[in-house]
């Protein structure tokens, strides 16, 4: 990096691993739901978000707080890049 940035002193990484979004974990497995048109049983197994009933045949739009619990979003770090004043002083930045 000083190669680069040579008046770069070091890295600051707010977080040193990605969140997930929301403070509940991901779902691993299967996942039972009622039909809402039948009350049939709807076996979400998380690859699509339009699940078809298997007893009334209607197409079952899953809520947006379950699809994010099957496929929770990854947060970025914020990072923070600290400078050496005195290298940044010595910079002529009209060159
Ligand atoms: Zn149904």
């Amino acid at each position: 990096m000083k190669k680069g940035v040579p008046a770069a002193d070091f890295f600051v990484n707010e977080q040193i691993h990605d969140k997930l979004k929301g403070s509940e974990p991901a779902i691993s497995g299967g996942i039972a739901l009622t039909c809402p048109k039948c009350a049939g049983a709807l076996i979400i197994d998380g690859k699509d978000r339009l699940v078809p009933c298997k007893y009334c045949g209607v197409n079952v739009y899953l809520p947006d707080d379950l699809w994010l619990r099957l496929h929770p979003v990854e947060v970025k770090s914020r990072w923070y890049l600290v400078y050496d004043k005195k290298e940044v002083e010595k910079i002529d930045f009209d060159k």
